[in-house]
């Protein structure tokens, strides 16, 4: 099998994110593999166990993303490849999808392209479905369970994890694969895969080198960034000497205040 999964450098969930000058910022917080990526390297893995081959982990960004390969390679990629170019900064999710489609047909042959199912930061959750549209591969979303895999007969048995339910679906391979956390619980990083991973050299990719000349430019911009209003909160407590005092007066207070 060869399997690529892709992964995206995110801030940490922990980070508090402030808006300044229409800028975002999490500040120094530490930017990590996104979580939700971390199931698809892990399924990338298991999938490889029962059925061989090799896994590439696949992200564009900027070239501090390598600290997110460098994890997929210390959980057990067998390579990591950077796509990075100043051409590609701000891009929207339809180049993005561009921009990776081209960089999986040069890694060649994909019988399954995985994905998390949404990054935690820009969070559209259609990077993957754009990706398998433009390589004319079945997309497979929001799966919770690879129910069999057969790649000498060429097809895939998932189960997807909806709001009405669970479906399950089949499909030919190559297939681009979503997953949610049900599907799996990520590995650490073993001693040995951290250390082989602090000393791979990961290769970087630029538009050049994917054949890729045309303007990138986003079609969907986001010319401004603005904050949540601050909500500001008062806590009144109530007091009575039993239940009944207390609700008669809470009763009281709400309906002055036009809540009830
Ligand atoms: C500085 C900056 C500026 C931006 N400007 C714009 C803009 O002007 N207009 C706009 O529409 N969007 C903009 N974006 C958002 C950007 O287009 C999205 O981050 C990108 O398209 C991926 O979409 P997503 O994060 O919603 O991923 P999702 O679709 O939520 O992610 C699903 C899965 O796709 C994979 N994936 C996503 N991104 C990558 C990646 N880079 N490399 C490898 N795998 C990946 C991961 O497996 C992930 O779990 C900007 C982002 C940044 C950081």
């Amino acid at each position: 099998m060869n399997i690529v999964v892709c992964v995206k450098q995110t801030p940490d969930t922990a980070a508090t994110v402030t808006v300044e000058g229409g800028e975002v910022s999490w500040g120094d917080a530490p930017l990590v593999l996104n979580p939700w990526d971390e199931y698809a390297v892990e399924e990338a893995l298991q999938i490889k166990e029962e059925h061989g081959g090799q896994v590439t982990a696949l992200s564009l960004g900027p070239e501090d993303a390598q600290e997110a390969l460098k994890q997929s390679l210390a959980m057990g990629c067998d390579q990591a490849i950077l796509i990075s170019d100043p051409a590609f900064a701000g891009l929207d999710t339809l180049q993005v999808s561009k921009v990776l489609a081209a960089a999986i047909e040069k890694v060649g042959d994909p019988d399954l392209v995985l994905f998390g199912r949404s990054s935690v930061d820009s969070d559209t959750g259609i990077t993957g479905t754009q990706v398998a549209r433009r390589l004319g591969f079945p997309s497979l979303i929001l799966v919770s369970k690879v129910v069999s895999l057969d790649p000498a007969g060429g097809k895939i048995e998932v189960e997807r994890m909806l709001e009405e339910g669970r479906q399950q679906v089949a499909g030919p391979l190559p297939a681009v694969l979503s997953v949610v956390k049900e599907i799996n619980e990520p590995r650490y990083p073993s001693f040995m895969g951290i250390r082989k991973a602090s000393k791979a050299e990961i290769p970087i990719w630029s538009g050049a080198d994917l054949g890729i000349s045309d303007d990138l430019s986003a079609a969907v911009h986001w010319p401004e960034i603005i904050a949540p209003p601050k909500i500001e909160t008062e806590v009144e407590m109530i007091e009575g000497d039993t239940a009944e005092e207390k609700a008669k007066k809470l009763a009281q207070r709400l309906a002055e205040e036009k809540v009830i």
